[in-house]
């Protein structure tokens, strides 16, 4: 409240909960900044440096000149750099008028729930989701329709369970594949199955945010909705990026492609916000989508490294139960019989909180991922650093047992 006792928040904005990721990650960081000796398994962004060559076509970028505003929807080069990435890696064929680029993916969710949610429409988020999506709903005038899953069903949601999902409000689903907090993957059976049920419901659209799909590992290669159901594509919109990748998370450049009408109002709504990403990140994109792309490889086999000694070491630690992910850089236990031992805790947001003063070490609760009992710990960090943290969250918990 000022001093004149007015509350100028509006009350929409007041609902919004700040992104637990980022807050986790700025805690973490202020507190290694005050000489606190924390491992900060917060923060979902790749410890690696962006490779050099994507570096340089930003540094060519800037000598060049290209400093100015860019279209509103990007430049031609990286809109036809997101072209070919499409047809290269999905099978997925665009027009220019179909793409999109903002300022990271997480800016392209926003525009496009903006653009297609009317006042109270529905939107289908399988839970544990990426914290973000039901605020940004909210912020949107969406009400999130939330679909709980359990460990037993590896967090994926079933075709059932989507089809008992929809109501005459629904507008659209967000499947996150693979997941963030999970790393679980659908298979192209369990994406089959969605897809029959979709199939059904015309005034569903379909967002597929698919933004660490090359951090994956699994048996299958990974595949989507459009390849698999070709009469889909005119409903869906797919969400990607350079962030997780590329390891550009800072350089926030993400993309959209969809339905023209659908992507032509979310270009109308960043014309009237942002205007365009920043030119020289856009260069640099470029870079990234168009040029080598060895880069990826060992980046994925270290967090493949990462996942396997880290999956196996939380499930020696008392009361943490964790299934292997296929792909990002999450694990996400479940810690409610650590939490039932521990003398004063009761949920996943006390043990994070607990963690972080006892053992030094940064998580995230998995409440605000819709999954109360979890915790996610990013191993988007050294396997020195894991080495350090899990041992000092056993011998936390264990003494407990
Ligand atoms: N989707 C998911 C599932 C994510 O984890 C993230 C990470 N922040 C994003 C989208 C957005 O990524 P960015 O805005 O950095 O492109
Ligand atoms: N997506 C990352 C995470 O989940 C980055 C932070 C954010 O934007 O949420 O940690």
């Amino acid at each position: 409240m000022t001093d004149l006792e007015i509350d100028f928040v509006c009350s929409l904005v007041k609902k919004v909960k700040p992104s637990a990721t980022i807050a986790v990650s700025m805690k973490a960081a202020e507190l290694k900044r005050a000489g606190k000796d924390v491992i900060g398994l917060g923060a979902g962004e790749p410890d690696f440096d962006t490779p050099d060559h994507i570096k340089a076509a930003a540094i060519a970028a800037i000598n060049a000149g290209q400093t100015k505003y860019t279209a509103v929807d990007g430049t031609p080069e990286l809109k036809q750099a997101v072209i070919n990435k499409f047809h290269r890696e999905n099978g997925l064929d665009f027009a220019a008028n179909q793409i999109l680029v903002s300022c990271g993916a997480k800016h392209s969710i926003s525009n496009l729930l903006n653009a297609v949610l009317n006042p109270d429409d529905e939107v289908i988020i399988p839970a544990p989701y990426w914290v973000s999506y039901p605020d940004m709903v909210l912020l949107a005038g969406g009400v999130s329709v939330i679909v709980d899953t359990t460990q037993e069903q590896d967090f994926k949601m079933t075709a059932m369970q989507l089809e008992n999902a929809i109501s005459d409000k629904s507008r659209i689903i967000i499947l996150n594949t693979p997941s963030n907090p999970t790393g679980k993957a659908y298979r192209k059976s369990e994406l089959q199955a969605l897809g029959e049920v979709l199939l059904k419901y015309p005034h569903v659209m379909i967002a597929s945010d698919d933004i660490y799909e090359h951090i994956y590992w699994g048996e299958e290669e990974i595949t989507n909705l459009g390849v698999l159901f070709p009469e889909l594509i005119d409903r869906m919109v797919f969400i990607n990026g350079v962030s997780k990748a590329y390891a550009m998370t800072g350089w926030r450049i993400g993309y959209a492609a969809g339905p023209v009408d659908v992507i032509t109002a979310m270009r109308k709504i960043q014309s009237q916000s942002t205007s365009n990403a920043c030119s020289i990140s856009q260069a640099a994109a470029v870079a990234a989508l168009d040029g080598d792309q060895s880069c990826l490889q060992p980046m994925k086999k270290a967090f493949k490294e990462r996942h396997d000694w880290l999956i196996s070491a939380l499930n020696t630690i008392s009361g943490f139960s964790c299934i292997e992910g296929e792909g990002a850089f999450y694990a996400f236990p479940n810690v409610k019989a650590a939490i039932m031992k521990i003398d004063g805790i009761h949920n996943d947001v006390e043990f994070s909180t607990w963690l972080l003063e006892k053992a030094q070490v940064a998580v995230v609760p998995g409440t605000p991922f819709g999954m109360p009992g979890h915790v996610r710990l990013s191993f988007a960090t050294s396997l020195h650093n894991l080495q350090k943290a899990v041992k000092r969250i056993a011998d936390s918990v264990n003494k407990f047992f």
